[in-house]
Order: C-alpha cells, then structure tokens, then sequence
C-alpha cells in the first residue's frame, strides 16, 4: 500500500503521505533534489556555524549539547498545545499528573535529544467519546480509507486484511529481522514475507480474541461494541487527522491496535495495544502537520495482563515519570526529529523498540544510560539546521535561513520517521519561501517545482505558487 510501482506511483503517493509512520523512501519517489551524503556518524561540519562549532565536531554528544548552547535557545523554541482526553472506565489523566508527565518529558528531550526547549500548555479535559465523536463526522474521508484495513474485533479479522498491503509493508525489513521477533524455536520455517505474515496475522488474532475476553468492573468487555468506537486505534488515526484543538493529545484511554495491515511485531507478540503515536495532523502546526498521542493506561490499568512488568514497585509520580520518559519524549522524537524507532541502537537510544523491553524496563535503562545515542546524532544534527534556519528566518537572515535548509536536506538520513519524500518537499517549499522573502522568483519556482513534483497537493507550496503567480 505504501510502497509502489512506479505506474501508480502519483495517487499512492498521496496515501503514503497521509498515513502516519508509513513512508519510506523509493528510488523512484525521491525528488530531483541534492542526494542525501552517507549518514553513518554524528559528527559533522557546519559552515557558518561561529566558534560553537569546533566543540559540535569532537563527537555527536558535544553536537547535541550544542541545540542547547546558543543564546536564543533560551526561549522556548516549541509551544504545544495540550488536551487531556480521558474515559470514565479508567483512572484519570489530572491536571498533576500531566504535569509530572511532561515535566520528565521536557527533561528527557533536553537529556536525549538536546532539545529542553519545549513548552506544554494545557488546555483543558474531555471526555474520550465527545472527542473521538466530533472529530469522526460519519463517512469522513479518512475512516473510509482506513476501514478496510481495520481489524474489527467480532466481525472482520486481522487475517482478512488485503495479503498486498501486509507484505508491503513488511518488505520495509528483512526477513531475517522480522524473523528474530519470533521465539528461537518457532524461526525455522520463517524464510519467507508470506510466512512471515501468515504468523503474524495468527498472532494478531489471537490477541484480539484474548483482549475481548477481558472484563472491566462493570462486567462489559473491554471491547465491548458501546466502547470500540473510541478504544480503537484506526479511529483515533483519523480523529487525530480531522481535529484542530491540541498538538499533543494526553489520555487515559486503552487504544486497540487494530491497523491490521500494519502487524508491527513489536505490538502483536506484546500488549496489541498504543501507548503513545505521532501522527498526521494536518491543521496544527507546532509539529509540523503532526500531533501526538500519549496513553497512561498500562500505568494505571488493574488488569493484570496490561501491567507492566516492574509497575507495582513505582510510586504514582514514578509511574508518570515512565510516561513522559519512555512515551512522551520517544514519540516527540519521531514527531519532531523525524527519528524512526531502531533495534539495535546503544542502551542510551531514547528510540530503541525491543519486543522485550517494557515500559518500566525501558524507563531504567534510559536512566541508567544517561545521554544522547550516538546513532541517532545524525538525525538531531540534521534537524538542528531547520531550527537554525528558522531563526535566521526570524531574523531576516535570509542567506543564512536557505543554507541551513539545503543542509538539512543534505543531511537527514533517508531512513526517517514518516514519509522522506514529504519531509523533504516540506523543507524544499521552506527554502522557496525564502527565496521569494528575498526577491529571487526564479529560484523559488526552481524549489517550489522539485516539492510539487513529489507532493502534487502540497499545501504551502500551492499557496506560495499561487502568490507568486498573483504578483
Ligand atoms: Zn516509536
Ligand atoms: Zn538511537
């Protein structure tokens, strides 16, 4: 589905674009733009980059440190807005305990990622079901789109999902690191996608039958038909999409992993369930066109099987603490840094997703392993040059603003959270805009025309276009 031959590569490409966490990088879709250099180390040169810069070259942590050094990183670089989202069924998300939750987040990314200048603002608390309600107009565009890939728990299973489509998305790994998701004595027979998928559809369920069976204090289902609507993750992937009220959506909701043409084993052999995602949000802004979605439900849950191992020996702050670390920050990184989740990084990775790493687990080992992961300097120095881009934009720079995006571009590894071919347009049509700041028509057109080329429905790029052609 989301990788395509090239004949149908134009209207796929739309829906690569529109589904979250999907993208990946064909030959066939790059854009006529400067080929990305080799990605292997987090050490690079940065012309203009003033004295800072011989500290930034000695190895990716001092690079790291660096986002924070400047004098205007001083000022929150990245204001979210904030909604806690919670369902009656299950201990709420407070106003404490979002703080606690984002307080460790903000530490986490400065630890991490270098990156402590993020401000939560919260808005306020609604109940899931008004939210989900009126973000799910019936036949909305997006759960048209999704329905057919959505595993519905008593009436359409994970195995009935289009065959096409799972293997497509599987053919983003190995077979051989796909297969290192099953017990040692269960890989035998697993040499093939087919067999690959066949077993993981199996799983899937499996899990689904089980999760139904599970009851809540009232005696319902924790699928029961009355709640599915707004437990289901495929719901929440178009609610988020069709929304406008927060950047960051903070819940106490269980979300059912019920994109079956998506079988992430780290999520089939787990929970089955969505602790936190970034996803496509085209109105807001703060993440560019993204928002975010955290869960606390495996922290507060009393039912055993979504306990995580190691819970019942934190303190409520503590297990908020887990939250804004292991989730929170972890998907800012995807979200913000474009950093896709890795499996064989170094203990410190903030983006490290192991099948037997828990969230508790997965909390210690960040804090045993204080400080950034070397692997993913690459993508945090990348992305240091769009906030330097920014700022020089801010401040009129506008020389300074197009070298910093063309090294940006130059620099982001093509392996990247989301589509490549749209994180590129998105900095290609910034670079336009600069240009036409600046009074050079000809070159804009030059960047606005490599965008649409790849993303014919380029939103900025069609206003810019619009505004240069109304001149
Ligand atoms: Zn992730
Ligand atoms: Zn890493």
């Amino acid at each position: 589905m989301k990788d395509n031959p090239p004949m149908r590569w134009l209207s796929l490409m739309l829906l690569l674009t529109a589904v979250p966490a999907m993208g990946r990088a064909e030959a066939e879709a790059e854009p006529q733009l400067p080929e990305p250099k080799a990605q292997a180390t987090g050490t690079r040169t940065a012309p203009n980059m003033g004295g800072d810069e011989a500290d930034a070259e000695n190895n990716g942590i001092a690079a790291s440190r660096f986002m924070s050094a400047p004098p205007e990183a001083s000022k929150p670089r990245l204001v979210l807005e904030v909604l806690l989202v919670n369902d009656p069924d299950f201990p709420e998300v407070t106003q404490q305990a979002a703080d606690v939750i984002l307080s460790n987040a903000r530490f986490t990314l400065g630890d991490k990622l270098g990156f402590p200048n993020v401000d939560f603002r919260i808005k306020g608390t609604v109940t899931v079901a008004d939210f989900i309600a009126r973000n799910l107009p019936p036949g909305n565009e997006c759960s048209l789109q999704f329905e057919p890939l959505r595993a519905l728990p008593g009436s359409r299973s994970a195995s009935q999902v289009d065959p096409a489509l799972v293997d497509q998305f599987l053919s983003r790994w190995s077979v051989e690191s796909l297969a290192a998701f099953f017990p040692i004595n269960q890989r035998e027979n697993l040499t093939s996608y087919e067999a690959i998928r066949g077993r993981l559809l199996e799983e899937f369920d499996r899990k689904l039958d089980l999760i139904a069976s599970y009851q809540l204090g009232d005696g319902k289902s924790l699928l029961d038909p009355s709640k599915l609507s707004q437990r289901s993750y495929v719901n929440w992937i178009c609610a988020v999409r069709n929304q406008n009220e927060a950047d960051f959506i903070l819940t106490n909701e269980f979300i059912l992993y019920d994109l079956a043409s998506e079988p992430y084993a780290h999520s089939i052999f787990a929970k089955c369930k969505v602790g936190g995602a970034s996803l496509l949000s085209p109105e807001r802004r703060a993440i560019h066109r993204r928002a975010l979605i955290a869960s606390t439900f495996s922290m507060v849950t009393d039912l055993p099987f979504f306990q995580e191992d190691g819970v019942e020996w934190l303190t409520t702050s503590e297990r908020f603490a887990v939250i804004g670390t292991f989730i929170v920050a972890h998907e800012m990184g995807h979200a913000v840094f474009k950093i896709p989740d890795f499996y064989d990084h170094p203990p410190e990775c903030l983006m490290t997703t192991k099948f037997e790493t828990g969230y508790v687990s997965g909390f210690r080992e960040l804090k045993a392993h204080p400080g950034p992961c070397p692997k993913c300097q690459p993508y945090v120095d990348a992305k240091r040059h769009v906030f330097l881009a920014q700022n020089a934009r801010a401040a009129g720079n506008l020389d300074e603003a197009i070298s910093n995006l063309k090294m940006a571009i130059g620099k982001t590894p093509k392996h990247v959270d989301g589509s490549y071919p749209q994180y590129l347009a998105d900095l290609s049509v910034q670079i336009a805009e600069a240009y036409a700041a600046k009074g050079d028509v000809k070159q804009a057109r030059r960047w606005l025309k490599s965008a649409v080329r790849v993303v014919p429905k380029h939103a900025e790029a069609a206003a810019l276009k619009h505004t240069l052609d109304t001149q």
